[in-house]
């Protein structure tokens, strides 16, 4: 180790970090220790940054050290719970990275069908153990996704017309805050940190456990089925007209991709969590029906078949930029716009869904959380993959110009864990909306010299 490193304003001597490490159970790593490297991996291959330091906690007190060591010499700090956003906001060059993903604790009560999880939980660990005891809560499509940036982003998913949006069943959080307290944010404790919690972000301290509301679930109907390209936009209108009749136990995605054989295909992926699987075989007979596809993949099946189902698609070390928008509708124009542009696309691994946001999501009130994203029924996302570094500018420029080609369809607002971490704060604002200073005030509460600010940043 050399004598002095340079990271923050001011050099930090080698003696300090040995003091760090001592008051740490986790581990302190230092670019040229044994882990380094791997610790600084996250799915988003294109993210290569290099901390100073990542600090691998193992408990509370480890999160607290972490956050008085970085407030104290002036660092840049990045949180990593599941590592799976898409912007790569769990390492930043130069500074700390506080690291959660080694904290995995989780213990599900079935009397109170609640949950307890620490925040390096991932959503194929969460869902494990809360269907042994036959429950859920909406959680990720994708098991590898973190429950804890998922969470305080807000949270969709198959479930998300049943049981609403993730912080939705929040019951209870515990943070660290900025300087290094630990609270309890809850609707009678902390009520305005909870409230920001519920969709805010990382902004307003470091979440080290989450308590959930948990829901009876069986066997679901799940899978997908697919079409050739060429059906696209008769298949949206179809999507269109099946979605709008939906009701609340089900949720349909329709999607674009490419088959391993390099045919481009479209897509509707669904979920059924109704108790009668005999009434939701005949709500999605239409959809079966519809084409008919060239293949059809749709069951009952366990929840947590479902839950990996997309896995694969989305592997991690991809390369990959997202951008994303929601809709009021989907109207004919925006068809044939998505029609037009989706032929062009630069990498076989690229998908683009249109997820069906209704029921219990969109019954909340867009005020009651963070989480404003309640009202428009779709959700388009670009997420553009490719595996070659030096590719990158090809496809983002691809992903770029489809993006601008769907604007005139876009809604006023944007889920804020799509956002990538090149879009300007006035993107944040989007994803808050009228919630925007509301937060701004709750951050200038809770941490007013913006210390969280490597993330979608609510400035205070
Ligand atoms: C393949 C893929 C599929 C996805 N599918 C879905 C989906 O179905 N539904 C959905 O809603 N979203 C989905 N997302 C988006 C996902 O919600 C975000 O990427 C989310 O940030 C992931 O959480 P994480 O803990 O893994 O992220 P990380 O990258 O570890 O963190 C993301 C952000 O949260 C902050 N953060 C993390 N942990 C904490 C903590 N404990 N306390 C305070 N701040 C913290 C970080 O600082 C960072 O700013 C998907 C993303 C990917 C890449």
């Amino acid at each position: 180790m050399a004598n002095q490193t340079i990271i923050s304003q001011h050099p930090i001597p080698t003696k300090t970090w040995g003091k760090l490490k001592n008051a740490l159970t986790g581990e302190l790593l230092l670019p040229d220790s044994k882990g380094y490297d791997e610790s600084r991996i996250i799915w988003n291959g294109m993210i290569d940054r290099k901390p100073a330091c990542i600090i691998q906690c193992a408990d509370v007190d480890d999160v607290v050290a972490a956050v008085n060591f970085g407030r104290k010499h002036e660092m840049l700090v990045a949180v990593k719970g599941g590592g799976h956003n898409a912007a790569g906001f769990a390492i930043c060059d130069e500074g700390m990275v506080i690291d959660l993903s080694k904290m995995k604790g989780i213990e599900v009560d079935p009397t109170t069908q609640t949950a307890i999880a620490q925040p390096g939980v991932l959503w194929g660990e969460f869902d494990a153990a809360t269907q042994e005891h036959g429950l859920a809560v909406t959680g990720g499509a994708v098991s590898t996704t973190g429950i804890a940036g998922l969470t305080l982003g807000g949270g969709v998913g198959w479930l998300m017309g049943k049981f609403g949006a993730t912080c939705d069943n929040l019951l209870s959080a515990q943070l660290v805050t900025a300087d290094g307290e630990v609270l309890q944010a809850n609707p009678e404790e902390n009520p305005d940190l909870f409230w920001a919690i519920c969709g805010g972000g990382g902004n307003f301290g470091i979440v080290t456990c989450f308590k959930f509301q948990l829901h009876k679930l069986g066997p679901i109907i799940g899978g997908m089925v697919l079409h050739p390209m060429d059906k696209i936009e008769e298949m949206l209108k179809f999507f269109r007209s099946f979605t709008e009749n939906a009701p609340d136990e089900l949720t349909t995605y329709a999607f674009t991709m490419t088959s391993p054989d390099g045919m481009p295909m479209a897509g509707m992926a669904l979920c059924y969590c109704g108790h009668d699987l005999e009434e939701g075989e005949k709500i999605i007979a239409p959809l079966r029906a519809f084409g008919p596809p060239l293949a059809d993949m749709i069951c009952p099946m366990p929840y947590l078949q479902q839950q990996s189902m997309l896995d694969a698609t989305v592997p991690h070390g991809q390369f990959s930029y997202w951008k994303a928008n929601q809709l009021d509708s989907l109207s004919d124009e925006a068809i044939s716009t998505f029609k037009k542009q989706i032929p062009s696309v630069t990498s076989p691994r690229t998908m683009v869904l249109i997820e069906h946001h209704h029921g219990a999501i969109n019954k909340v009130s867009p005020d009651a959380t963070a989480f404003r994203q309640r009202k428009s029924p779709y959700d388009f996302i670009i997420i553009s993959l490719w595996n070659q570094p030096d590719e990158s500018d090809k496809h983002i420029k691809w992903t770029r110009n489809f993006f601008a080609a769907m604007k005139p369809f876009f809604s006023s607002g944007v889920y804020v864990n799509a956002l990538h971490n090149d879009e300007g704060n006035d993107r944040v604002r989007a994803a808050y909306g009228d919630n925007y200073e509301k937060l701004r005030h709750i951050k200038q509460k809770y941490d007013p010299d913006n210390f969280f600010r490597w993330n979608n940043n609510i400035v205070p």
